[in-house]
């Protein structure tokens, strides 16, 4: 609960920190809101560190018990006893299987910026997916490929140090915030990398745009 001095305590802060009044009920909503972001994050803090002191008992890890939690290899939903949690973060059991078969490092699950996911490709360089498959038939793009245990694919990884002189680093290929102003209200949205910069002349030296190139002409 947030007592009535602690809401003048509020709204002297604002003051001095905007320089503008604010009322009784703005600063309660605003403490309040405050309030539960902090708890939230004091939430997460306490979960984070019970994690760790039992990552010390336990240093291979363990399956974290509830649901909804998101692997940070694959992204899909993972709960209870298909869930792996170690020093590299959360895993399902499918992309946990392939690190411990070696078929992929576990720094990908910590290190998002080693790798590119199928989605990561199709966004940022708008290849569709009969490009896709077409470009790792042809072993220009080289993934690798987790696997369910029936043995189709469940995720695939085009690791940058396996796709060496093709891919970027993917600070490069970083789609932009853009805010417009329209009728008084501040629109946000996410444009892709290459409609603010020449994108041959962005990722000159890595093959994917040549290939790209080739490919279109192809098509004409
Ligand atoms: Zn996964």
């Amino acid at each position: 609960m947030i007592t009535d001095e602690q809401i003048t305590k509020f709204q002297e802060i604002y003051k001095k920190q905007y320089n503008k009044d604010i009322s009784r009920e703005e600063a309660y909503e605003s403490a309040q809101n405050l309030l539960g972001l902090v708890e939230l994050l004091y939430d997460q803090y306490i979960i984070d560190k019970k994690r760790k002191l039992r990552l010390e008992k336990e240093p291979k890890g363990f399956h974290l018990e509830g649901q909804g939690y998101t692997c940070h290899i694959c992204g899909n939903s993972t709960s209870d006893e298909d869930t792996w949690y170690d020093k590299y973060g959360i895993k399902c059991m499918t992309c946990q299987r392939a690190i411990d078969k070696k078929i992929i490092p576990a720094s990908v699950a910590k290190n998002e910026d080693s790798w590119y996911s199928k989605y990561d490709l199709e966004s940022r360089f708008n290849i569709d997916r009969y490009a896709m498959s077409r470009f790792i038939k042809a072993g220009i793009l080289k993934p690798r490929i987790i696997r369910n245990e029936n043995g189709s694919p469940h995720a695939y990884l085009f690791l940058i140090k396996d796709n060496k002189d093709v891919l970027p680093p993917k600070k490069l290929t970083e789609s932009q915030l853009v805010v417009e102003t329209k009728d008084d209200k501040e629109w946000h949205r996410h444009e892709p990398w290459y409609k603010f910069v020449d994108p041959y002349e962005h990722l000159k030296g890595y093959k994917i745009m040549d290939y790209l190139h080739s490919g279109k002409k192809e098509a004409n």
